[in-house]
């Protein structure tokens, strides 16, 4: 049996395991078709001594952006290319493991194998890079395709601000408990776009968790990767029953809004 630097840190291991339990959850949903789709946890609060003192295991590569509130910030990344099928199996194997160089614009690979991470590396890091800036808890972000939910984005009706929100939310109550900022709308964009990364800054900054890029997929942050899949998955409910309804032949009634007001009393929700 090969090394990995899982060995004997129970902290890490725990954390990669369930980034490879979620990568499964997307495979069976069918949200992650090839190799769609996106996984970085900021790894950091597991790094020891000993992890430091590692060499990496090639040369620093350029992210293309300073992004100063990463120093000295580790992250496990899906690798370029790779599968969530596969991921789920074998997670050292279909990521790795890197860390910012001191000058904040460079990474390197450091284990297990010199797996290249992910193309959206620089848009998942200036996501992670605004989360620290502003203090914030959330150590992990995921990127997939959920099916419903991309495809309300076809209708522009559904792209206005909070329109989505309301419905969604409005479906069954759990869906505001446990997604309690709703969705964000990106309109569409080019993938991997310096814009499109600016844009779910933006969106993520108006006080969203998860946002959907218009004929895409969302993005989704929170403390954890089951976390931010959990966000992802109460809402793509909400909009398989909104469907099941209008299969059934008409437009579902919906929660009312004294109803969803009385869910943030009663919860204390942010909105
Ligand atoms: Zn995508």
């Amino acid at each position: 049996m090969d090394m990995s630097i899982l060995d004997g840190r129970d902290g890490l291991r725990k954390i990669i395991t369930q980034v490879a339990e979620v990568a499964g959850y997307l495979w069976e949903k069918g949200w992650a078709e090839r190799n769609g789709g996106n996984i970085t946890v900021n790894v950091t609060e597991w790094v020891d001594e000993q992890m430091r003192g590692m060499k990496a295991l090639g040369e620093p590569k350029a992210i293309g952006a300073v992004l100063p509130h990463l120093k000295g910030c580790w992250f496990y990344c899906k690798g370029t290319q790779k599968r969530m099928r596969d991921l789920a199996r074998d997670p050292m194997g279909n990521g790795s493991i890197i860390r910012m160089t001191e000058d904040c614009a460079h990474y390197e690979i450091v284990a297990d194998g010199p797996v290249a991470p992910t193309s959206e590396l620089p848009s998942h890091l200036s996501v992670h890079d605004w989360l620290l800036a502003k203090g914030s808890p959330y150590r992990a972000s995921l990127h997939t395709h959920p099916i419903e939910l991309v495809a309300l984005t076809h209708a522009q009706k559904w792209m206005e601000k909070d329109v989505a929100t309301r419905m969604l939310w409005s479906m069954i109550p759990e869906t505001k408990a446990f997604c309690p900022r709703g969705l964000g709308m990106v309109p569409y964009m080019l993938p991997s776009s310096v814009a499109l990364a600016e844009a779910t800054i933006r969106t993520l900054a108006e006080d969203y968790d998860v946002v959907m890029w218009e004929k895409h997929g969302v993005f989704a942050v929170d403390t954890d990767i089951m976390s931010a899949f959990d966000q992802v998955d109460v809402l793509n409910k909400a909009a398989q029953i909104y469907i099941a309804a209008r299969n059934m032949g008409f437009e579902p009634e919906g929660m009312t809004d004294a109803q969803l007001r009385e869910l943030s009393d009663v919860f204390g929700l942010p909105k």
